[in-house]
């Protein structure tokens, strides 16, 4: 459950980082969490992904299952129409519910859940395209990753285990391609390339980028993955420039895997001390006494018009008090308003390292 203020954070976030989606040329979409099975096994998650899906609802003669993972609802988009050429690439994202069955020993505070939301997407390119487009979201990912703070990086590949083949749907040569244009993405940005081998998806090999927080410990955020079995499984297509109809490639990504996870990240990372876009209470008003609330409280007022989130400290503390707990919410700009802030039509700037900058003017 997100309160209040984590529910400003998490929107805030949700709110850029569609923007953002939509900046790099993905069309917003939204898809249901349940679906009867039919549709998971034409994606290969039923029976490859199960032990990780919750168990099945029985209703009116079939078997419904959460959504473990969205691509399957993506296809379907995809496949409502016939697809030419000139439509790719095709990029859908949304903010998907999955749930997953993780056991009871592994799930942990926000990092480790049983249901999330991805911020997912699928690219779906002609063969040509593939490589172009895992660059284009590479440098998108890492550039997403920058905006909320985080700039140590290094990238993991993941291939599949070549002693359990039956656990991979694929031929030999499907994998060694897709694994060498991931491999060569990853060498163009100059990051350090770690082998994982045995750590991919069942349907194609993935890149993870790995980030480094404030505190040292390394995340696996971003996930890249490229994808040409389940357009095989749902039969997707396109018309190509000659006529003929072909299977495009589908490049799986999520950015910061569960947005849950990265909240919970992130509120480590900056220990509480979100920067100003961020934080769910960007200015404070404080008083040096009651008599100046009303002073604030009109600055307040036209701080909220503007779209600055504005509170007024009301409570009973006397004003030491409220600065204390003031800094201990790390508020990033606290007002505070006394007699000669209030003749001057001004307040005072407290900033979170303390310093103060007196007599700034209301206008
Ligand atoms: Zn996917």
């Amino acid at each position: 459950v997100f309160h209040p203020k984590g529910g400003v954070l998490k929107r805030e976030m949700e709110d850029y980082v569609r923007q953002r989606h939509i900046d790099e040329g993905f069309q917003y979409v939204g898809t249901p969490h349940i679906s009867k099975e039919g549709l998971f096994h034409t994606s290969g998650h039923l029976p490859y992904y199960k032990d990780t899906m919750f168990p099945p609802m029985e209703f009116e003669g079939s078997d419904y299952y959460l959504k473990a993972m969205n691509c399957p609802m993506h296809n379907l988009i995809y496949k409502s129409r016939g697809r030419s050429y000139r439509d790719l690439p095709m990029r859908l994202f949304e903010f998907g519910s999955v749930y997953r069955y993780e056991k009871s020993g592994v799930i942990h505070g926000l990092t480790r859940v049983r249901g999330f939301a991805q911020d997912d997407s699928h690219s779906y390119v002609t063969k040509e395209q593939a490589a172009d487009e895992i660059k284009h979201l590479l440098n998108f990912v890492l550039g997403l990753l920058r905006d909320f703070g985080l700039d140590e990086f290094y990238l993991e590949l993941s291939t599949r285990d070549e002693s359990k083949k039956d656990k991979f749907i694929g031929s030999q040569e499907q994998w060694d391609e897709a694994t060498k244009v991931l491999e060569e993405a990853c060498l163009e940005t100059g990051l350090t390339l770690v082998p994982d081998p045995g750590g991919a998806a069942f349907y194609g090999p993935k890149v993870s980028v790995q980030a480094k927080d404030a505190i040292g410990r390394t995340w696996q955020l971003s996930t890249i993955q490229y994808d040409f079995n389940q357009p095989e499984g749902f039969e997707l297509e396109y018309q190509a420039s000659d006529g003929s109809r072909q299977r495009p490639v589908m490049i799986h990504s999520a950015k910061f895997g569960s947005i849950e996870r990265f909240i919970g990240v992130l509120t480590e990372h900056y220990a509480g001390a979100f920067p100003p876009w961020l934080s769910p209470v960007q200015a404070l008003g404080v008083p040096v006494a009651d008599e100046f609330a009303d002073h604030l409280r009109a600055v307040g007022e036209a701080l909220t018009v503007a779209g600055i989130r504005f509170e007024l400290d009301e409570s009973d503390d006397r004003f030491p008090k409220k600065i204390r707990n003031a800094s201990k919410s790390k508020v990033p700009f606290v007002l505070i308003a006394g007699a000669e802030d209030q003749a001057a039509g001004a307040v005072s700037f407290r900033y979170r390292d303390g310093s103060q900058k007196n007599g700034v003017p209301v206008a």
